[in-house]
């Protein structure tokens, strides 16, 4: 397999009595034969023309038996067959040099068989033999007789005359006859019954259709599919034979015929002329197009021709001398035929069916493994099964808490899950990336980087500079996101006036490049859109330039410095902000306010049980005394006893002056008590006002400061000031005075020709006027303070 291979091309010489000794000559090892031609013979060759002639073969058979020329020819090709080779054996030769009986031979003499039957029973004498394999074998024998195409074995009963012509079909597997019957055969018999079935069609069609069967080629097939019987094994290996017995090659001129028989030797010359245009190509390496598809018979025979089979020649000969001139002829064409390659390779396939029970097989062998490896490592009810709808949208739910931080880790059960894992983050993103855009298009005007009539729309409009920048572009390098004021126009003076909505552009923080939020980060919106914010009253420009920022006197990267997210667009609304605050940044106040306000209340409590408990008391002190009372004016009613000074009392009365005394002392400790509560929960109320004052102002700063202060004031005066920049009203923070106003739009005005350069330098103009305001503002506050 794989190696390349000449094809064999043999001569067998027709016996005869009067064999040409002097003219046609054999080699000493049989495999060259040589042709003599006296410059006289009176086959009238022209003295100038060649007169010797020596071709080399792969063997000579003369008086050669049927079964020599078997054993030769064929057992090889044969042999192979079974082993996945396809295989073609051609006869070519004048009609009368044995053709047909080398390749069918004598039906009515076993001994003088030809190719055909000794093929087919050696095919199924190798079956016997081959019990490891299932080996089918099928036949068909077709004719082709003036380009047309005819099955030699349809007047088989079941197989019922063709609605259509027969046609060639070519598809992967190959070229078959579309039309044409095939014939399982199980024995030697049957696969003989066929072939007499099909030689006395071809004699029939001869008589009744008026054909000259030596003007016919026909092309006997058998095709071998062979099974291996271990039932492990998908792979099976199909072959075919064809015996090809060709019209005979007697050239136009020698027959001097007219008429039908004239047609008839056109399209012989034609196909076998074809045949050989097609050998010649096949035996040029360089020539990659191969004529197959000029006739029917090399179309036919197109996948049997050199290629991946097995081929051999032979060709038939009268050892005549009268017959020289086709003899040569013929000869000429076997040596063309032997310069052809083929390279036999094994048709494999595969059996779908028998490969789904394999793998069917493997499969559950493993998944036993894995419940085994399960058990050993404790993991119970591990499902290796695809994940159906709800275990999918439990892994969804699962990504997203995970992604909100209310699940802290999924569990990794198996590979399914972790596939499905990745699988519903990616659809997660998705979605988030769709939400986000969404949001952004409420919100603003998209348009596309690369839409030119959109920006220079834009352009005309004064939204966006001729570079195609925004106006609002921090530096044009790639930034997506731009603040559009609505009243600005080129040229016209700026308000540097920074409100609220001035941080809707990107927050550019200190560090420049090296900040933690780059600006691919920040570029939240797909890169090829900008943003437009809907024109609005009182909207600046943004003066800040990262550039510049990167210069700033303080640098900010301290690690006290937390890392904040953008901020929003619209700040939340204060009752929202305030319960984020209580979770963020001011969890510890809340923390403190409540515990204190806890005990407030617990002492509360305490306060009014111990008044309920001392108003008891007191009512029991009240009925004991009068119950004394009743028995003192009882007492002095039945007259007093008096024993040396000493008042005497009866028992009762006794009793309620000590129970009297009791709760006296009760009352006293009780009230203490109270007192003491009282004091603490003074005491607690004032450190719970305290707290809340305390968590008020810093939410305010914090809120100020998270959606109101511009972030490079902030961390310009953080170092420098002990008063937070939250802390200052917000009017006086983001206010200029007139005067600093006006002297900066004069500066600017005188200076802005002087190029995009000088951008950076009223970039830190502004922002020095801006600290410089803000400090003194600082200032006034500290000294309300101390007051
Ligand atoms: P072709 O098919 O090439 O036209 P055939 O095979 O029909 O020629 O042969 C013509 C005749 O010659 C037949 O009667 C055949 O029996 C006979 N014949 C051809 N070759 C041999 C041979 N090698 N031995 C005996 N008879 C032969
Ligand atoms: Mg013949």
């Amino acid at each position: 397999m794989g190696t390349r291979k000449k094809v064999h091309a043999f001569v067998r010489v027709k016996p005869t009595d009067n064999f040409p000794h002097e003219m046609i000559r054999y080699g000493d090892d049989n495999k060259s034969i040589d042709i003599l031609l006296k410059k006289d013979t009176r086959r009238g060759v022209v003295n100038n023309q060649q007169t010797d002639w020596s071709f080399k073969l792969d063997g000579v058979l003369h008086d050669a038996s049927q079964d020599l020329v078997y054993e030769t020819v064929a057992k090889d090709v044969v042999s192979q067959a079974l082993d996945g080779y396809n295989g073609t054996i051609m006869c070519y030769g004048q009609t009368g040099a044995g053709k047909t009986y080398t390749m069918t031979g004598a039906t009515e003499n076993y001994k003088h068989r030809g190719i055909l039957p000794r093929a087919l029973q050696q095919v199924f004498r190798m079956i016997e033999e081959r019990t490891t394999h299932a080996i089918t074998v099928r036949v068909s024998y077709l004719e082709i007789y003036n380009e047309s195409l005819f099955d030699l074995l349809s007047t088989l009963p079941y197989v019922g005359p063709s609605a259509t012509p027969m046609t060639i079909v070519e598809n992967p597997q190959g070229v078959f006859i579309k039309g044409l019957s095939v014939h399982l055969t199980s024995q030697e018999e049957d696969a003989f019954s066929l072939l007499f079935e099909g030689e006395t069609n071809r004699v029939i069609a001869s008589h009744t259709m008026n054909k000259n069967s030596s003007r016919s080629h026909c092309i006997f097939t058998i095709y071998v599919e062979s099974h291996s019987r271990t039932l492990s094994d998908e792979k099976y290996i199909t072959s075919k034979i064809n015996l090809v017995d060709l019209a005979g090659s007697e050239r136009l001129g020698k027959t001097g015929s007219e008429g039908r028989v004239l047609k008839e030797a056109t399209y012989i010359n034609k196909s076998l002329s074809f045949l050989e245009q097609a050998i010649i190509a096949l035996g040029d390496q360089k020539r990659d197009h191969i004529p197959f598809r000029q006739c029917k018979l090399t179309h036919a025979l197109k996948d049997s021709l050199g290629g991946n089979c097995n081929m051999v020649l032979v060709t038939n000969i009268y050892g005549e001398a009268a017959q020289l001139e086709e003899t040569l002829s013929s000869l000429r064409f076997a040596s063309r035929m032997k310069l052809v390659t083929t390279e036999p390779a094994i048709n494999e396939k595969y059996d779908a069916e028998r490969m789904v029970k394999n793998l069917e097989k493997e499969l559950a062998l493993l998944k036993q493994e894995l419940a085994i490896h399960d058990s050993l490592a404790n993991r119970t009810l591990v499902n290796y099964d695809p994940m159906d709808e709800v275990q999918i949208a439990e892994i969804n739910s699962q990504v997203r808490r995970y992604l909100e931080g209310t699940l802290d880790e999924i569990d990794i059960i198996n590979l399914r899950q972790i596939q499905e894992v990745f699988n519903q983050f990616r659809v997660v993103l998705s979605q988030q990336e769709q939400e986000i855009e969404s949001a952004l298009r409420r919100k603003y005007t998209l348009i596309d980087k690369n839409d030119f009539a959109a920006i220079s729309a834009v352009q005309k409009a004064g939204l966006a500079d001729v570079n195609g920048h925004l106006v609002g572009e921090p530096d044009g390098q790639g930034f997506g996101l731009g603040v559009i004021p609505f009243s600005f126009k080129p040229g016209k003076k700026i308000k540097s006036k920074k409100t609220f909505k001035d941080q809707l552009s990107i927050p550019v923080r200190k560090e420049g490049a090296s900040s933690p939020l780059s600006t691919k980060e920040l570029d939240i919106s797909p890169s090829k859109t900008q943003l437009i914010l809907p024109p609005r009253d009182g909207d600046v420009k943004d003066m800040r330039d990262r550039e510049t920022s990167s210069t700033e006197p303080f640098p900010s990267d301290s690690p006290k410095e937390e890392l904040r997210p953008p901020r929003p667009s619209t700040p939340p609304s204060k009752p929202v902000a305030f319960e984020d605050f209580k979770n963020e940044r001011g969890s510890e106040i809340n923390r403190i306010f409540k515990e204190n306000k806890s005990i407030l209340n617990e002492r509360r409590k305490r306060a009014s049980e111990t008044t309920q408990r001392i108003n008891a008391i007191k009512q029991e002190i009240d009925t004991t005394k009068e119950a004394l009372n009743v028995q003192k004016a009882l007492r002095e009613k039945q007259g007093e006893y008096e024993n040396k000074g000493l008042m005497i009392i009866d028992e009762e009365e006794f009793l309620l002056i000590l129970k009297l005394k009791d709760l006296k002392k009760q009352y006293r400790a009780e009230y203490q008590d109270l007192r003491d509560l009282r004091a603490e929960i003074q005491y607690c109320q004032h450190l719970v006002d305290q707290c809340r004052h305390r968590l008020l102002t810093e939410f305010d700063i914090w809120y100020n400061e998270s959606f109101f202060i511009p972030e490079d004031l902030q961390v310009a005066l953080k170092s420098g000031c002990s008063i937070r920049p939250g802390m200052v009203p917000i009017n006086r923070v983001v206010s200029l005075g007139e005067d600093d106003q006006d002297k900066f739009s004069q500066l600017q005005q005188t200076m802005l020709p002087e190029g995009p350069e000088s951008v950076s330098f009223y970039n830190a103009k502004v922002k020095t006027e801006q600290k410089h305001n803000y400090l003194k503002a600082i200032t006034g506050l500290q000294q309300v303070n101390k007051k």
